[in-house]
């Protein structure tokens, strides 16, 4: 699995496993174990996800050394509003039942907490029971604000990124503060047609890949870190197949102009939930 570095000198495996809506955690756990025996060695999940033990079991249960595994968790918005951020992370660190986690992230910036959350974050990263921390869902004014009342830059922003939402913008501010973009939902949840997109399948067609595999290295050509979901063994395999071929500056440029700034997800300019 190729890795890159984050700005703390961490390595993040470039494809990840995302498990966002695996809820029933007899099923998680499966579908972790086969994501670890197909060979990933990132899994995303979030205390939101109510499948932090289903992580935990299946690493445990995996026999593949703990430091061979990247484990991202985010931090929910009712522990920021709370202040609790600590007893947050101390409880996800016990429901994954392991000694440290790779990545914890804030997971939404609440509007007049995050500065405070993150100031407690970088307390916990002082612990060495996180190797590194990052934020997901932030625009540039979040990130401007927090660099103005902090010390540590966010190795990671994990936001909503796919062919219908390019994201140039936010990237572009991120690639030069040294904060690394993850993408959520990079096939925009299979919920738009998306795969039908006919410059998606035509590149598909020339280079022998799926529309998926196009978006994945789409965004690995642009610097982005991903965590697909999936929950089946087959198109497990094909979302890390993305590493033998290679699209031209025209191409990523055709899947560009897919952009129509679309969400599926909610705006980080209102999280009241
Ligand atoms: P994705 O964009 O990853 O899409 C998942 C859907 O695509 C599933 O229906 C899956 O079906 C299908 N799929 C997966 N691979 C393929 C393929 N090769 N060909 C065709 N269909 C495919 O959606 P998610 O919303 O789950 O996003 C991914 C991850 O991002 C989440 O699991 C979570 O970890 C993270 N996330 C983070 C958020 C945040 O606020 N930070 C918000 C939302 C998500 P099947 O399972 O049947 O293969």
């Amino acid at each position: 699995m190729e890795k890159v570095k984050l700005n703390n000198g961490i390595d993040i495996p470039w494809v990840g496993l995302g498990v966002f809506r695996l809820e029933d955690n007899k099923e998680a756990e499966r579908v972790i174990k086969t994501a670890l025996s197909v060979g990933y060695r990132h899994i995303d999940t979030a205390m939101y996800y109510h499948n932090e033990e289903a992580v935990g079991k299946a690493i445990k249960n995996s026999g593949i050394p703990r430091e061979d595994i990247f484990v991202t968790t985010k931090m929910w918005n009712s522990d920021q509003r709370s202040g609790k951020v600590k007893e947050a992370f101390e409880t996800s660190l016990k429901k994954l039942d392991l000694d440290y986690i790779d990545l914890y992230l804030v997971h939404w910036p609440v509007e007049g907490k995050f500065i405070e959350t993150w100031k407690k974050f970088e307390e916990i990263y002082k612990t060495g029971k996180v190797k590194a921390i990052g934020v997901s869902n932030f625009k540039q004014y979040h990130l401007e604000a927090l660099a103005k009342e902090s010390t540590i830059t966010p190795a990671v922003n994990q936001i909503e990124l796919h062919p219908y939402l390019v994201q140039e913008n936010d990237l572009s501010y991120c690639k030069k503060a040294g904060i690394r973009v993850e993408a959520w939902s990079p096939f925009a949840a299979n919920q738009t047609g998306l795969f039908d997109e006919k410059a998606l399948t035509d590149l598909a067609d020339k280079y022998s890949k799926s529309p998926a595999q196009i978006i994945l290295r789409w965004d690995y050509q642009r610097g982005v870190v991903t965590i697909p979901k999936s929950a089946n063994e087959k198109r497990m395999v094909e979302n890390l197949d993305i590493f033998d071929f290679s699209l031209n500056d025209d191409e990523i440029k055709s899947i560009n102009l897919l952009d129509k700034n679309l969400r599926i997800g909610p705006d980080p300019d209102h999280v009241d939930f």
